[in-house]
């Protein structure tokens, strides 16, 4: 089972399923939400058990993003069944790597990608880059 919180510990969570490996997200969204951008891991909403008060913004029609309302820290994505936590929010150890980046071709101008792993111009069902 994975556990993880929010900086101020105000909201705790637990997912009790397995984790996909993580995905970094340089979409526009993601990189406002976060200051930079997204590393988190795809679940079921369903195994998702949260304690204390999270806000949820709908950032688009089919998704919202979950936030700590005292700290600000950015915890979840959620679109219909599946949620995606954000990797910096999980207890350690995670057991989890780094798989791939989406929306890199919508990165910010201030960085490359080089670790070398796949890059997907969008979705990774879509073009590489
Ligand atoms: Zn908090
Ligand atoms: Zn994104």
């Amino acid at each position: 089972m994975t556990t993880g919180r929010c900086l101020c510990g105000g909201v705790q969570y637990r997912v009790e399923a397995p984790l996909e490996p993580v995905t970094a997200c340089h979409c526009s969204q993601c990189r406002r939400q976060t200051g930079h951008y997204a590393a988190s891991a795809r679940t079921e909403m369903a195994a998702l058990r949260i304690e204390g008060e999270l806000r949820w913004f709908q950032s688009s029609p089919q998704a919202r993003r979950g936030f700590c309302p005292v700290c600000g820290s950015y915890l979840f994505w959620q679109e219909g069944d599946a949620v995606w936590v954000t990797a910096g929010t999980l207890d350690p150890p995670t057991g989890l790597r780094l798989s791939h980046h989406i929306f890199a071709a919508d990165k910010g101008d201030y960085y490359e990608i080089t670790d070398g792993l796949p890059c997907y111009a969008r979705y990774s069902d879509g073009e590489a880059l």
